[in-house]
C-alpha cells in the first residue's frame, strides 16, 4: 500500500475541520485535510444555518461576505405554544450559505499550504503502542487506499463519529451516547410567495404536540428564501420526523413555496455536554463528533469553530513539546470547557428540564415572565440561569399559580451552577478523569430524579 507521512491528519472539512485547518495553516506544518464530500459539497449539510457573529469575533475569523452571507440577522422571535407570547431577542448573526462559506475556509487553509484530498475517507486508524499515528485512507478518485502516517489526527467527522467510533473502547474517545441526547432535525429550503415581514429576525416557535422535545424554526435567508425546519429529541420512538414536518408545516410556513424548493434533508445533532475528554493520544475530537452542540437550540457551527481554534493551539503548542500524549493534549479540553463546555453541561440540564415541561407550563412560564428574555439571552450565552424573578413570582404566587413548576425551576438553576463549578474544576491531566466523570455522572442522575418527580 502507498504510504504518505505528515505531520498533522485532518479527517473532515465541516465547520470544525476547516477552522482547525485555517488556525493550523502557514506554521510549518505538514498537514493533510480529507473529506468524503467532493469539493463543492463539502459543507453541505442538512442546518438552519443560523451562526451568531460573536463567534468570529472571539476566534479572529472572517466574517461571511458576498455569496456566503444570505441574511444579516438582528435577533430572535420566540413564540410560546399557543402562540399568546411572543419574546424578541437582540443578537447579531449570520443566515450564511454553509457550503460557500466552508469552502472559503478551506481555500484560505490551502492557499497557505494545507494540503486538501476531496473523495477521500478515513477508513480506519493506525494505532500503535495506544497512541494513534494516522489513518489507513482510500481515494476514490484514483480508487487506491493510502496509509497516512501522522503525529497527530484530528477527528471532525461530525455526527457520524465515523472514524472515533473504530478505536478500541479503552481509548476514552470512542465513547458513544444516549439516542435521547441528540435532536432529529429536517429541513426544506424554498423561495415565498410573499416577501418576508422581517427578514432580519429568526424565528423560533416551542410547541411539544408539533415538535416533541425540540422546537420548529423559520430563518429568512434574504427577503423570499427561507429555511425552514424542526427538531424532535432523538430516542423517544415518535414518528418520524418527516410525519411531523408534513403535518405542520403550513402552521409555521403558510408562504413557503414548496413548487419552488431549493433543498432538503435531515440530520442528527448532538444535545448534551461535550465528550469527557475531547482528546487521547495523538487524537483530538472536534466538532458534532466531540458532541459540541448547543444542548438547547442545537447550533453547533459556532462551537465546532471553537472546538477547531482550542484543537489547533493544543496542537501547535504539542508540536512544540514534541509531545502528542494525551497529557500534552489535555489544553484542548480546558481551552473548550472554558469557552463553551462548561456552558454546554449547564445548558444540558436546562434541555432535560425543559423536554419534560407541558405546553401548558411553557405558556404560563412565557406569559408570567418566569424567566424574562434577558434572562433567557444571559442563559444562551453564559448557561446561568437568573430566577429574579421566579425568586419573587415564587412567594407571591405560591398557591395560586404553579408552585411545583417554579419551584423545580429553582433546582434547576441550582443544579445548573453546580454542574458547571464541576466543569471549572475540570481535572489537570489524563489520571483524573475517571473520577471526575463519576461526579458528573452523579449530579446528572441526582438532577434527573429531582426533575421526574
Ligand atoms: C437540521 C439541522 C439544523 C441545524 N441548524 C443549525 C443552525 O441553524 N446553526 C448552527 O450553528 N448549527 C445548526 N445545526 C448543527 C450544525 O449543523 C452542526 O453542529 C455543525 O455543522 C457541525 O459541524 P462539524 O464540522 O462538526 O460536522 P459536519 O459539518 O457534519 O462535517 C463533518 C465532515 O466530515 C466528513 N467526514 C465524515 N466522516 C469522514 C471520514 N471517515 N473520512 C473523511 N471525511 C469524513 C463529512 O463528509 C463532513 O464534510 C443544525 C443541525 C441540523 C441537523
Amino acid at each position: 500500500m502507498k504510504q504518505l507521512t505528515y505531520d498533522v491528519l485532518i479527517i473532515g472539512g465541516g465547520f470544525a475541520g476547516s477552522t482547525a485547518a485555517w488556525h493550523l495553516a502557514n506554521k510549518g506544518l505538514k498537514i493533510l485535510l480529507i473529506d468524503s464530500k467532493p469539493w463543492n459539497r463539502i459543507g453541505d449539510k442538512p442546518c438552519g444555518d443560523a451562526v451568531s457573529k460573536e463567534h468570529f469575533d472571539n476566534l479572529g475569523m472572517p466574517y461571511p461576505e458576498g455569496e456566503q452571507l444570505e441574511q444579516k440577522i438582528d435577533g430572535i422571535k420566540l413564540y410560546s405554544p399557543d402562540m399568546s407570547t411572543e419574546w424578541t431577542v437582540k443578537g447579531e448573526g449570520f443566515e450564511i450559505n454553509a457550503p460557500a462559506y466552508t469552502q472559503r475556509i478551506l481555500r484560505e487553509a490551502r492557499d497557505r499550504g494545507v494540503e486538501v484530498m476531496d473523495l477521500t475517507t478515513a477508513m480506519k486508524p493506525i494505532l500503535e503502542d495506544g497512541f494513534v499515528k494516522g489513518a489507513v485512507i482510500f481515494d476514490r478518485r484514483k480508487e487506491e487506499q493510502i496509509e497516512v502516517r501522522a503525529k497527530m489526527v484530528i477527528e471532525a467527522t461530525g455526527y457520524s463519529r465515523s472514524f472515533r467510533s473504530k478505536l478500541p473502547q479503552e481509548i476514552p474517545v470512542s465513547e458513544d451516547m444516549d439516542e435521547r441526547d441528540a435532536d432529529i432535525a429536517y429541513r426544506e429550503v424554498a423561495y415565498t410567495r410573499e416577501d418576508i415581514d422581517e427578514p432580519g429576525y429568526l424565528k423560533i416557535f416551542i410547541n411539544q404536540t408539533t415538535s416533541p422535545g425540540g422546537y420548529w424554526w423559520y430563518f429568512p435567508k434574504g427577503k423570499d428564501k427561507v429555511n425552514i425546519g424542526l427538531g424532535i429529541q432523538g430516542g423517544m420512538g415518535y414518528p418520524s420526523i418527516y410525519t411531523f414536518y408534513e403535518k405542520y408545516w403550513k402552521e409555521y410556513g403558510a408562504d413557503v413555496d414548496r413548487n419552488r424548493m431549493i433543498v432538503k434533508g435531515g440530520a442528527l445533532v448532538p444535545t448534551r455536554r461535550p465528550l469527557d475528554t475531547l482528546v487521547w493520544n495523538g487524537i483530538i475530537v472536534i466538532g458534532d463528533s466531540g458532541y459540541t452542540a448547543n444542548p438547547v437550540h442545537g447550533g453547533g457551527k459556532g462551537s465546532a469553530m471553537i472546538s477547531g481554534f482550542c484543537a489547533a493551539r493544543a496542537t501547535l503548542n504539542s508540536f512544540e513539546k514534541g509531545d502528542f500524549s494525551a497529557q500534552s493534549l489535555w489544553e484542548t479540553n480546558l481551552c473548550y470547557n472554558e469557552r463553551y463546555g462548561a456552558k454546554q453541561a449547564s445548558l444540558e440540564l436546562f434541555r432535560r428540564f425543559l423536554q419534560k415541561l407541558s405546553d401548558d407550563d411553557i405558556n404560563y412560564g412565557m406569559r408570567k415572565k418566569v424567566i424574562r428574555e434577558e434572562d433567557l439571552l444571559e442563559a444562551s450565552m453564559t448557561g446561568d440561569l437568573q430566577l429574579s424573578v421566579a425568586d419573587k413570582a415564587m412567594r407571591v404566587i405560591a398557591g395560586l399559580g404553579r408552585p411545583s413548576l417554579l419551584y423545580k425551576l429553582k433546582n434547576v438553576a441550582e443544579y445548573m451552577k453546580e454542574i458547571k463549578a464541576l466543569y471549572r474544576a475540570y481535572p489537570a491531566g489524563p489520571d483524573q478523569l475517571p473520577k471526575w466523570k463519576g461526579q458528573v455522572k452523579q449530579l446528572i442522575l441526582e438532577f434527573d430524579k429531582v426533575i421526574s418527580k
